[in-house]
């Protein structure tokens, strides 16, 4: 398949934007080198739609989206950021949760894009654990319904070109997670590349397969028993609430801008942020220590994962 140009079309829902800040301080490759078409193959990348960075606004800006639901934009890559809420609980009170627009005399909800755009898109790209599970305004009690394209379209659904949707997580998500993947979809939809293996949970396995206890420089204090007993020792920070045992993020390892940063590396514990009950139990209370058995096997943590969703689950419907 030969493209010239590939549209890029970013909605925010319920968000802080945080995954665009992030995304602007990619470094392997940067925002500029996808736009500018740095990189031969990924060329002709437009971006067509993003609330924060475009120029146009208020019904200029709308014209890209309605031009996209009409075909006019394929192919494009539909990038979601923030979570998607109920609209349906907010309609009970006469109001809404998250409004773009109108058309003719209907104000139009995130929601109405949403599905409107997704019927067309070569393939569906949830930015941010907000975006892929629903993230914080999903944590309990969760008062808008929110949750991640994951559960809005389901694990199997598929876009225009077969590719199901395709979660990255993190709160927000690292800046080179997101311009990679972007620029690997982009070789799948000129038929250059297979879409990227995918986790259970529909996180490309080139980034999300290993454990952040894998990737941890701490981990050789793990190995030997030295603990920290206060942040800011250097020693492995299980104790104070680590949960990059049962985590899947290489962030320690790869940094989070240009190689600088990444949770542990720097002293502060991984909250466990890129898993869908993030930021609920197991991995809140952040400063506690990780469930029992965390070293387990994967099958063995997995148990344990759903027993704490269930707990959790369980206590939300006594509030
Ligand atoms: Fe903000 Fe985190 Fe949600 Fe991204 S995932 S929109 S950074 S709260
Ligand atoms: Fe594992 Fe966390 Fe200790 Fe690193 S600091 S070795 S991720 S428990
Ligand atoms: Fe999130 Fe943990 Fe990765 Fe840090 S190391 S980005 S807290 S998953």
């Amino acid at each position: 398949m030969s493209v010239e140009r590939i549209n890029v079309i970013w909605l925010q829902g319920q968000g802080c934007t945080g995954d665009t800040v992030s995304i602007a301080g990619a470094t392997y490759p940067s925002l500029t080198d996808i736009l500018n078409g740095f990189l031969p193959q990924a060329m002709g990348i437009t971006l067509q739609y993003h609330p924060t960075l475009m120029l146009p606004h208020g019904e200029e800006a709308l014209k890209n989206l309605r031009a996209a639901v009409k075909g006019e934009l394929d192919p494009f890559v539909l990038i979601l950021e923030g979570s998607i809420p109920d609209e349906s609980l907010a309609k009970k009170t006469g109001g809404f949760w998250c409004m773009m627009g109108e058309e003719g005399d209907k104000l139009m909800t995130f929601n109405d894009w949403l599905d409107k755009l997704a019927e067309k898109a070569a393939a569906v790209v949830a930015v941010g654990t907000c975006a892929a599970y629903g993230g914080i305004p999903h944590g309990r009690p969760n008062p808008t319904g929110a949750r991640g394209a994951y559960q809005y379209f389901g694990k199997d659904w598929k876009s225009k070109l077969g590719i199901p949707v395709i979660c990255i997580p993190g709160c927000p998500a690292q800046g080179d997670h997101i311009t990679e993947t972007l620029t690997h979809l982009v070789l799948t939809v000129r038929g250059l590349l297979p879409p990227p293996a995918l986790d259970k949970y529909n996180r490309p396995l080139f980034i999300f397969e290993h454990l952040v206890h894998e990737n941890c420089p701490r981990a050789g204090f793990f190995a030997c028993g030295k603990y920290s007993k206060e942040f800011g020792e250097p020693y492995c920070m299980g104790l104070l609430g680590c949960k990059g045992p049962i985590t899947h993020c290489d962030v320690p390892r790869r940094g989070f801008i240009d190689g600088i940063g990444g949770c542990p590396t720097i002293g502060s514990i991984c909250i466990g942020c890129t898993e869908p009950e993030f930021p609920d139990g197991p991995f809140s209370p952040f400063f506690k220590k990780a469930p029992p058995g965390v070293f387990a096997s994967e099958a063995v943590r997995d148990i344990i994962g759903k027993i704490y969703a269930l707990l959790h689950r369980l206590k939300r419907r006594k509030i």
